[in-house]
C-alpha cells in the first residue's frame, strides 16, 4: 500500500476542501435548522460538475475514474463542512457503482450520466422496517407478470428517497428459495406509477438529507428494469454495502476532523487561570489521544480504499475501518465538545451539531455491531 497520494489525488483533495470551506459551509447552519434546500441542491448539481458524483466511475459514461481513494478523500473533505452532503454524494457514488458493476449497455447508458452529471440524485432501498441489520428477511416481493414486473412492499430509511430520480431496490423474486438466495435487485425510475415517498423522518443530525419510507404498490416496471441476474441481488447488496462502508468512515473522518480542529483552535485562544487552555497538559493529552485515534482511523480507511482499487479482497476491511473511525469519531467529537466547556454545548459554535450529526456513522450501512459480526466471521472462517 501507497502511504504517500499522487498528484491527482491531492488535486481532488484540495478541489473538495475548497469547495466545502468556500460553499458548503454557508448552509449548513441553514440545512440543520431545516432550511437551505435550494442551495443543498444547487452544491449537488456543483460537485457534480467537479467530477464528484461519479469518482470511481468510467468516463464513458461521465464519470471521472479517479479511484476509491480519491472517493474517501472528497468524502472526509466534503463531510468536515457538511455530512448531510457527504452522505447524498456517497450515495450517489455508490448506486453509481451499482449500476456499473451489474448494469446491461442500457442502463448504464441511461442512468449513470444523469447520476454523474447531477440530474438524478439516486436512492439505495433495501432496508424494510422488519429487515435493518438482516435484510435478508425483506417482505417486498416482485412477481413477474408478462414483460413486466409488479412490485409490492415497503422500504424504510431511505436517503435522498423524496429527491431521488432514481432507485435500486431489492425485493424477493422467488419464495421458495432459501433465505438470501431468491432477491433480486431493480432500477426503478421514480416517478414509475405506484410508488409513494412518504414524509421525511424527523432526525437527530444530518438533517440535511432527508430520510424517507418508500411504497411501492402495485408498481409496474419493465423486465428490462432488472439489475444483474435473478436471485442473485442479495449478494450485490452484501458486495456493494461493503464498498459504501468506506464512505461512511471517510464521512465519520470528517466530523470527528472537524470538531477536533475547532476545539483545537479554540485552546489557543480562551484564556482561564491567566493562560490559554493550550497550556493544560491534561487538555493537551486530550488533543494528543484524539489525533492519534483520527489518524488510526485514516489509515484503515486508506488500505480499505487502496485495496477495493486493487481489486483486492476489502471487505473486512472496509468493516473495520467503518468500525474504527465511526467509534473514534463520535469520541473525538464529544471531547472536542467538552475541550471547549460550555461553549461546545450551546448553537453558537458547531460543536453541539456535529455531536449529532456523527451519531449516525455507527449505525446506518451496517450498524458497528453488524461490522463486528462481519469481521469475526472472517476471522474465524477457517476454524
Ligand atoms: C438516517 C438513516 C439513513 C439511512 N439510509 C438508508 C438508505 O439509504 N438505504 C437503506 O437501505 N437503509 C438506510 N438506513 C437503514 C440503516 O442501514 C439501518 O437502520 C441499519 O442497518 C440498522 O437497522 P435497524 O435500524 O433495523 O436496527 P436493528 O437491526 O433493529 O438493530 C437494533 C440493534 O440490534 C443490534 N443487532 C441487530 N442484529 C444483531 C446481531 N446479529 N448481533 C448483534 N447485534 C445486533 C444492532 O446493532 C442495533 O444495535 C438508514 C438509516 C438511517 C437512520
Amino acid at each position: 500500500m501507497q502511504l504517500s497520494l499522487t498528484e491527482e489525488q491531492l488535486m481532488i483533495q484540495a478541489t473538495a476542501r475548497q469547495f466545502a470551506e468556500n460553499e458548503l459551509s454557508k448552509n449548513v447552519e441553514a440545512l440543520d435548522l431545516g432550511g437551505g434546500r435550494e442551495l443543498f441542491r444547487t452544491n449537488l448539481k456543483s460537485l457534480a460538475e467537479l467530477g464528484f458524483m461519479g469518482l470511481n466511475i468510467s468516463a464513458d459514461y461521465g464519470g471521472t475514474e479517479s479511484g476509491v481513494v480519491s472517493f474517501a478523500l472528497a468524502i472526509t473533505e466534503i463531510s468536515k463542512a457538511c455530512p448531510s452532503t457527504a452522505v447524498t454524494t456517497s450515495i450517489n457514488n455508490m448506486v453509481a457503482e451499482v449500476i456499473q458493476s451489474v448494469g446491461n449497455n442500457e442502463q448504464k447508458n441511461n442512468y449513470l450520466p444523469k447520476i454523474c452529471s447531477g440530474e438524478y440524485i439516486a436512492s439505495f432501498c433495501l432496508t424494510e422496517s422488519g429487515a435493518g441489520s438482516d435484510p435478508a428477511s425483506m417482505r417486498t416481493s416482485a412477481k413477474r407478470d408478462g414483460d413486466h414486473w409488479r412490485i409490492n412492499g415497503s422500504k424504510a430509511f431511505i436517503t435522498s428517497g423524496e429527491e431521488s430520480g432514481c432507485f435500486v431496490v431489492w425485493a424477493i423474486t422467488d419464495t421458495t428459495a432459501a433465505k438470501g438466495k431468491g432477491i433480486s435487485c431493480f432500477l426503478v425510475d421514480a416517478d414509475t406509477p405506484g410508488i409513494h415517498v412518504g414524509k421525511a423522518e424527523k432526525k437527530m443530525g444530518q438533517t440535511g438529507s432527508n430520510t424517507n419510507p418508500i411504497t411501492f404498490e402495485d408498481c409496474r416496471i419493465p423486465a428490462s428494469a432488472l439489475l444483474g441476474k435473478e436471485n442473485q441481488g442479495f449478494k450485490l447488496a452484501v458486495g456493494e454495502l461493503a464498498g459504501g462502508r468506506i464512505g461512511v468512515a471517510a464521512l465519520a473522518l470528517g466530523i470527528g476532523q472537524a470538531a477536533m480542529d475547532y476545539a483545537r483552535n479554540y485552546l489557543g485562544e480562551r484564556v482561564q487561570f491567566g493562560q490559554t487552555l493550550a497550556n493544560f497538559q491534561g487538555l493537551q493529552w486530550m488533543l494528543a489521544e484524539t489525533y492519534t485515534e483520527l489518524e488510526a482511523a485514516r489509515l484503515l480507511i486508506m488500505q480499505a480504499a487502496y485495496k477495493k482499487e486493487q481489486g483486492q479482497d476489502f471487505g473486512t476491511s472496509a468493516s473495520m475501518a467503518k468500525l474504527f473511525a465511526a467509534d473514534k469519531a463520535n469520541s473525538a467529537c464529544y471531547t472536542a465538545l467538552q475541550l471547549m466547556g460550555g461553549a461546545g454545548y450551546i448553537k453558537e459554535y458547531p460543536l453541539e451539531r456535529m455531536a449529532r450529526d456523527v451519531r449516525i456513522t455507527s449505525i446506518y450501512e451496517g450498524t458497528s455491531e453488524i461490522q463486528k459480526v462481519i469481521i469475526a466471521r472472517d476471522l474465524l472462517k477457517n476454524l
